[in-house]
C-alpha cells in the first residue's frame, strides 16, 4: 500500500512503522462488511483521485532560494467539491495526507455536508520560519497549486501547523491569480478566513466546541456528570485550548496536558485560558509555572476520566491503551489511535467518540463559512453555535442508533453511515464512460 518511501513514513511518529493509509483502509472494510457493499464501489473508493505532488522554489526575504515540498490529495468528491486541511509539519507524507484526505470523505458524509474529501500539507517545520518567510511560502504554494484548488473544485482550510492568517494569503494570492470578474466568487475558494476576510463567527472554536458537544452526548447517554469530571488533553494548540475552556465552563478540570515540548500535571486543575495564553505565546508548554512536569508514560496512565488525543495521529497505540484510566477517549486529533490500541480499548471496556465524528465542527462551520460568503451574508456567532449544536447531537444519535442495530462499535458505525451516502450517489449516477 505504501506508495512512498519507508524513510518518509517513519520520521518521528510515534507509530513508527504504521501506515496510517492502511489504518484508515482496514476502518473503512468494517464499515464495508457492516453494509454489506458490493465489491464495485469497494474498488472505486480504494484510492483517492488525484495525488498531487509539487516541489517549489520559494525567494526567502534573505535571497536564498529554497525548495519545498507540497501536496493535494483530492480523495473523492461524489457529494460535492473536495474539502479538507492544509497542514504544516516536518513529517507530512503521502501516505498520511492519502488518509487524512479519505477521513474527509467520510466526515463530510457523515455530517450530511456536501462535500468530498481532500488533504494537503507542506513538509517543512513552521517554526523554524518567521512570518514574511511563511508568507511567501504560503503564497508561492498556492500559486503553483494554481486551478488544482478553486471555490467550486477544492476547498482548503486550516489544520496543523497553519491558521487563519495563513488562509487569508492562500485566499489573496487565488484571487489575484484568476480573472478580476471571478473575483468575489473566488474568495471562498478557501475557509477558515479570518473574520475580516469573510471568515465565519465561531470557526476558529468550532472543532474543540463540536468535541464537547460529543462528550456531551456520550455523558448523557451515561448518566455521567461533568460537574467535576476530569480530563486529559494532548495538544494544546487551538482544538486543544478550545476543548479545556468550555469544558472547564461545565465544570470539568484539566487535570493533565501535553505537547511537543513536555507534559504536566496539576491536580487541582489547570487555568485553562492562562495556560492557552502562555502556550500562544511561547508556542509551546515548556515552562509553564503552574503544573508538576511528567513523562509521556505518566500522561496516558494519569487518572481522568476523559483523554482528549488533539495533537498528531498515532498516539495511543498497544502500550497506551493497556494503561490508560479514562471512561472515555474522544479523537479530537484525526486518526490518534491504531487498530491494536482500539481494540484493547473496546475490550477494556473504554469508549471511544472516533475522529469523524468528534472532530467534525471544524469542517462543518467550514461549510458555514462558504454558504455565508457565497450569500454575500454574515451570521451571529449564537447562530453558528445552534446550528453547530443541533447538526452534531443529531448526527451522534443517528450514529449511536445505528452501531446498536448493526451491533458494531460507534466508529464503524459512523463509516456505515457515510458510506450509504456514497453508495446511494454512485447508485444513482453510475460509473461512465
Ligand atoms: N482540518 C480540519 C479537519 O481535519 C478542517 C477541515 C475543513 O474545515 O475543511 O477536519
Amino acid at each position: 500500500m505504501a506508495s512512498n518511501t519507508q524513510m518518509e513514513i517513519n520520521v518521528g511518529y510515534q507509530g513508527e512503522g504504521e501506515n496510517l493509509f492502511a489504518i484508515a483502509d482496514a476502518q473503512l472494510k468494517r464499515g464495508y462488511d457492516a453494509l454489506k457493499l458490493d465489491d464495485n464501489l469497494r474498488t472505486i473508493l480504494s484510492q483517492p483521485k488525484n495525488e498531487i505532488i509539487i516541489h517549489f522554489p520559494v525567494k526567502m526575504p534573505s535571497g536564498e532560494v529554497k525548495l519545498f515540498k507540497g501536496y493535494r490529495v483530492q480523495h473523492n468528491n461524489a457529494l460535492g467539491p473536495f474539502k479538507g486541511g492544509i497542514r504544516y509539519h516536518q513529517d507530512v507524507h503521502l501516505d498520511e495526507l492519502k488518509a487524512l484526505s479519505a477521513w474527509m470523505t467520510w466526515k463530510s458524509a457523515l455530517v450530511g455536508i456536501p462535500y468530498g474529501g481532500a488533504k494537503g500539507g507542506i513538509k517543512f517545520n513552521p517554526r523554524d520560519y518567521s512570518q514574511e518567510e511563511l508568507e511567501a511560502i504560503t503564497r508561492r504554494f498556492t500559486h503553483a497549486l494554481g486551478s488544482n484548488i478553486g471555490p467550486e473544485w477544492d476547498i482548503p482550510a486550516p489544520d496543523m501547523g497553519t491558521n487563519a492568517q495563513m488562509m487569508d494569503w492562500m485566499m489573496d494570492t487565488y484571487v489575484h491569480i484568476h480573472s478580476s470578474t471571478e473575483r468575489e466568487a473566488a474568495r471562498r475558494v478557501v475557509t477558515g478566513k479570518s473574520l475580516t476576510c469573510g471568515g465565519s463567527h465561531g470557526r476558529e472554536a468550532a472543532t474543540g466546541q463540536g468535541v464537547v458537544y460529543c462528550i456531551e452526548e456520550w455523558a448523557e447517554r451515561k448518566r455521567f456528570d461533568l460537574d467535576g469530571a476530569t480530563l486529559a488533553v494532548q495538544g494544546f494548540g487551538n482544538v486543544g485550548s478550545n476543548v479545556a475552556r468550555i469544558m472547564a465552563r461545565k465544570g470539568a478540570s484539566v487535570v493533565a496536558v501535553g505537547d511537543h515540548s513536555c507534559y504536566l500535571r496539576n491536580d487541582e486543575g489547570f487555568n485553562p485560558h492562562k495556560l492557552a495564553e502562555y502556550a500562544r505565546e511561547h508556542r509551546q508548554l515548556k515552562g509553564y509555572p503552574g503544573g508538576k512536569e511528567i513523562t509521556r508514560d505518566e500522561f496516558f496512565e494519569v487518572n481522568c476520566d476523559i483523554m482528549v488525543p488533539a495533537a498528531l495521529e498515532l498516539q495511543i497505540l498497544e502500550k497506551e491503551a493497556q494503561v490508560l484510566k479514562a471512561k472515555v477517549v474522544v479523537e479530537a486529533a484525526n486518526g490518534p489511535t491504531n487498530l491494536g490500541g482500539e481494540a484493547i480499548l473496546l475490550e477494556r471496556g473504554i469508549d471511544i467518540i472516533p475522529d469523524i465524528l468528534a472532530n467534525s465542527g471544524g469542517v462543518i462551520v467550514s461549510y458555514y463559512e462558504w454558504l455565508q460568503n457565497k450569500r454575500s451574508e454574515s451570521w451571529y456567532k449564537e447562530h453558528v453555535e445552534e446550528k453547530l449544536q443541533r447538526r452534531m447531537k443529531r448526527v451522534y444519535d443517528r450514529a449511536y442508533r445505528r452501531a446498536g442495530e448493526l451491533k458494531v462499535d460507534l466508529r464503524t458505525a459512523c463509516y456505515a453511515l457515510a458510506l450509504e451516502q456514497i453508495r446511494n450517489v454512485y447508485d444513482a449516477r453510475g460509473v461512465w464512460p
